[in-house]
Formats: C-alpha cells, structure tokens, sequence
C-alpha cells in the first residue's frame, strides 16, 4: 500500500513538473515572438493595459533619486515612448509608456465626444527645466510682462513670481513622465468655447483614465503652491507612488545647479510646491 502511494506521488509529481516546462516553454515561445513583432505594431497594441478608474491604484514602480529630480535623458529610457504626432503638435515629447497608454484611451473617448486633446508638453528633463526657469530668472523670458531681472533685486521675491506657473528644476511633476500640458498653457483658452468644452469633458471623464488636475484653485484644501493650470494633468496611479518616493528622497540639498538655486530651502518648495496638489490627486 505504502509503495503504491509512494508510486502515485511519483506519478503525480512527474506529471506537474513536466506541465510546469510545458508552460515555462510556451511563455519562452510567446515572449520571444512577442519581442521580435514589438516594434512594428502600434503603439495601442504593444504598450500595458491602463488601469482605468483606478486614480486611487497606485502602482509602485521603485526608481532613484536622480529620476525623480528629472536627471536623465527620457530618450534613453525603455519605460518612454515617444508620442505620436497624432496627440501633439511638438514631436520629440516623450511619456511613461503607462501614462501614454492611458492618454491614448482618454484622448479617444474624448474624440467620440467630439473634444481634441492635444499635448502641449508631456516629459521635461531637469535640463529643460532649468532652462525655461533660468530665461525667466534673467529676464530673457519676460514674465507678467517685466524682465525680472531688473524688475526684481530681491532673490526670493523673483523666485515667487516665477514659481506662479513654473516649477524650480527639480520640483517639476513634468519629470516623472506622469504629467502632461494639454491644449494651451494659459487659463484664459479655457474660458473660450472650445477651451471651456474641453475642460468641461477633462473634470468629468478623466478619472475614469487615471488623470487628476493636480494644481485646482488654491482654497482651503491646498492654500500654497501654484496657481491654478487647467492644462496640467497627472496620471495618479503613477504620480502618486512617485510622489511618496521623491518625499522620502529628495531633501533640498539636492535642488541646486540652476540660478536662484539658494531660494528653494527659504520658500520650503517641496512642502509649499511638490507637496501642495488637489486633495483629490492625493
Ligand atoms: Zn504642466
């Protein structure tokens, strides 16, 4: 009886172990086929399914400081792609491939409702950053129509001003490849028709793909930061594990290496800018 049952567990024991390779050999099989065909098919076909409404699923994704700081070449990376001339106007804007997978479907239910959302800036490196502060910083760039280097003496003074709309290098949501422009960067198109419809449409649907308008008016919910962009989105299931990580890793003696670098610690920009979103992104 015992050596009957020993025989039976043998028996069974050969038969899982070989349907284990079976399954082990076709998933081979299928990665393989996979990888090679990757490149010719669309981007809808290659790229992870989103999570659609799912703003409270975070995905964890573990990345280093350096990324979070926008320290690197999106180009470079195999988590980016690179959109499509179909959803911007500027090519060599590149997204998280999750972020861009969950754009795509926003953008076409949006289409069907006869809306077009367009990117007007997805991923911006800490180098690009720095350069669209620091032409603000040396008046190259005017802002609210005044060269601020002569306008403003006072560093921290300056540095408020700019940070009404533009994140310091470094602080930017834009780096982490979760966060894109969309249509227009200034509130006023969104007070015409087509701007209203299409914010109208956003505030409704976009939930739904895991998008969030991270900087609403400031009230009691979020007093600090920047004003309110009706343009910026943020895909949370991303953004958001991003955001706990660049809390527990970024300190303010690593924002620096940009003018009016110093500023950052006295205006606190992590808790009163990275920190200071819609309570409803959180
Ligand atoms: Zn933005």
């Amino acid at each position: 009886m015992a050596q009957k049952s020993r025989m039976g567990n043998l028996k069974a024991i050969i038969i899982v172990s070989s349907s284990l390779l079976l399954i082990i050999i076709f998933a081979f099989i299928l990665k393989t086929g996979y990888s090679e065909n990757s490149i010719s098919r669309s981007a809808e076909e290659t790229l992870p399914s989103p999570q659609q409404g799912s703003l409270g699923n975070e995905t964890e994704i573990a990345v280093d400081k350096n990324y979070l700081l926008g320290k690197f070449d999106p180009a470079q990376e195999d988590d980016f792609i690179e959109v499509d001339s179909k959803y911007t106007k500027r090519l060599g804007q590149y997204l998280r491939k999750e972020t861009y997978v969950a754009f795509i479907k926003m953008h076409e239910a949006a289409f069907q409702a006869g809306i077009q959302l367009t990117i007007v800036s997805a991923t911006r490196n800490f180098d690009s950053q720095k350069s669209i502060w620091e032409r603000k910083w040396s008046g190259q760039t005017h802002v609210e129509g005044k060269n601020l280097s002569k306008a403003i003496g006072d560093p921290v003074e300056r540095a408020k001003i700019i940070l009404k709309f533009s994140s310091m290098p470094g602080t930017s949501r834009h780096h982490w490849g979760t966060d894109v422009d969309l249509n227009a960067l200034e509130n006023d198109y969104f007070e015409t028709e087509l701007g209203k419809r299409a914010y109208t449409w956003l505030k409704e649907n976009a939930s739904v793909y895991g998008f969030c308008q991270t900087y609403t008016p400031k009230n009691s919910s979020r007093s600090s930061g920047y004003e309110e962009e009706k343009w910026h989105w943020s895909y949370i299931p991303l953004a958001k594990s991003f955001l706990s990580q660049y809390i527990q890793k970024v300190s303010y003696d690593d924002l620096k290496g940009f003018e009016g670098w110093e500023t950052a610690k006295e205006l606190r920009v992590i808790k009163n800018y990275v920190l200071s979103i819609d309570k409803g992104c959180h």
